[in-house]
């Protein structure tokens, strides 16, 4: 037993006069047979003690008035400050009794993190602390964050997730850049080398219409014209000096053969090559991957390092292109790297307010790479990084994993916290991924469906974009127009299962 100094001498004898038992019973307040046992004293107390009870440790301040000797314990947990008041009563307080205390210690408590996330569910977005407490949640703390991360996209998105319906264009498989988990790159000597030229974009472009495509993703090697004599020559016979000169014309033949929507990533980019590329693109993209600048997967890749695509997106902003960009995890960088790579897109959306979605991405190790046989990013590490990104961004910003990488996953993700899908073909594949097919579009709908979501088709442009004339070209206005309803989504009779 726990007691001021005044009490103990008459609690350890049960002394009945000094406690004025009798008239207590008479009252009424004890039965008229109960019995004052002596008790021994563990711990005698007064005010500015401290008193331990399993992990929690209460301050004693004294508080005569009731009686002589009174106290109350004060206890700092979690955030709160509680006191544990025995029978004094307090102006305008309720008033906590014994038994209610001993409720209060051994009822189940929540861990410092849950109390944490339930402070950033009513703020609405996460600290970089926080974050990197957050990424490595486990056991019902991870139940907690997920059930958080899905709170903020209900929040903002409902239960609407969305998904891009597309063609694949690989304008060419040469790159200047060697990424060790790459497969898409080709290098010269490889016969699989390749530039497409127009009549080969044309036949791509004539199906992926006939099938119900909205968006032509063009997507390419970075720069390989620097690097290889080889596909200086190729682009030179094609007419141009400069792949994104090419580019260029490949998006205003997209605009001017079909109704489709060009979205390109040419990876990093020059200011004037995105001002060039805006002019004839939906919306633009490019992956930040990391921003740890001494991976060895990067080894060699000008382009991989963080500043340059940390200015592409940048660029990016200060010309109002709708930009996709994200994260590839499980290629070296830290839990940290991960929430600090976050921090620098957020840092640049806040500025510039053009990021459009965020991709997390995972590693998968491919045959005939120097990542072969590397570890791949656990689902956990990928579900944990999916929900610390949503609380990073908050409630408004779209967020995707790729639907083809890990399918076995679709119900996780989504109670992650992500809301779209990405861009899915039904006429080409993934180029960078040819292994892992596309999903089934109505397959996709039954697990969206199956948890409680609706699939719906959007443009490249996402809805948060498509009546801003700052961001948007006007050669796209009709063809927006003519594609959304009311919601901004691909209005119901173009969307295609
Ligand atoms: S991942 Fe992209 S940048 Fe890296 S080598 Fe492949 S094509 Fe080039």
């Amino acid at each position: 037993m726990i007691v001021p100094k005044i009490a103990a001498n008459y609690i350890e004898r049960g002394d009945e006069e000094a406690i004025i038992l009798e008239i207590a019973k008479k009252a009424g307040i004890y039965p008229m047979d109960y019995k004052f046992n002596a008790c021994p004293v563990n711990q005698i107390v007064e005010e500015g003690d401290e008193v331990r009870v399993g992990k929690y440790v209460l301050k004693v301040i004294e508080t005569p008035g009731h009686c002589i000797g009174h106290v109350c314990y004060v206890l700092e947990a979690n955030n709160k400050v509680n006191l544990f008041a025995g029978d004094v009563i307090f102006y305008e307080s309720g008033n906590r009794k014994e038994d209610e205390f001993l409720d209060y210690l051994t009822e189940p408590r929540q861990s410092e993190l849950q109390d944490l996330l339930n402070i950033i569910l009513k703020r609405g977005h996460a600290k970089r602390n926080e974050a990197y407490q957050l990424i490595k949640a486990n056991g019902t703390d991870l139940l907690e964050l997920l059930k958080v991360s899905s709170l903020l996209r209900d929040q903002s998105k409902g239960k609407t997730v969305t998904y891009s319906r597309k063609v694949f264009i690989p304008l060419t498989n040469m790159c200047r850049n060697t990424c060790s988990y790459c497969t898409f790159v080709k290098g010269p000597d490889n016969p699989d080398a390749h530039i497409m030229n127009p009549d080969e974009v044309r036949a791509k472009l004539k199906q992926a219409e006939a099938s119900g495509c909205k968006e032509v993703l063009i997507s390419l090697g970075e720069r390989p014209e620097l690097r290889y004599e080889f596909t200086k020559k190729w682009l030179n016979k094609l007419g141009y000096k400069r792949m994104v000169d090419y580019v260029y014309d490949i998006c205003e033949m997209v605009i001017k053969e079909t109704s489709m929507i060009p979205h390109t990533n040419a990876g990093a980019l020059k200011v004037e090559e995105i001002k060039k590329l805006k002019m004839v693109n939906g919306s633009m993209g490019m992956m930040l991957e990391s921003n740890n600048p001494n991976l060895s997967v990067h080894r060699d890749c000008p382009d991989k390092h963080p500043m340059v695509r940390l200015n592409t997106i940048r660029y990016a902003g200060e010309l109002k292109v709708p930009f996709t960009t994200g994260i590839l995890i499980g290629i070296g960088e830290s839990l940290e790297d991960r929430v600090d790579s976050l921090f620098d897109i957020l840092e640049l959306h806040k500025k510039y307010n053009h990021i459009q979605e965020i991709i997390i991405q995972n590693f998968r190790a491919k045959k005939d790479t120097k990542m072969a046989n590397s570890e791949e990013p656990t689902i956990w590490d990928m579900v944990r990084t999916i929900a610390v990104c949503r609380l990073i961004f908050g409630r408004q910003m779209n967020i995707q994993a790729p639907p083809n990488l890990t399918p076995e996953m679709h119900q996780l993700f989504l109670l992650a916290g992500i809301n779209d899908w990405g861009g899915i073909s039904p006429v080409t594949p993934d180029y960078i991924n040819p292994e892992k097919p596309w999903p089934n579009i109505t397959a996709l709908n039954s697990v969206c469906s199956e948890l409680g979501f609706t699939l719906r088709e959007r443009l490249t442009v996402y809805p948060e974009y498509v009546y801003d004339a700052d961001f948007n070209q006007e050669v796209f206005t009709k063809r927006i127009y003519d594609f959304i309803d009311e919601r901004k989504l691909v209005k119901e009779e173009w969307a295609t299962c």
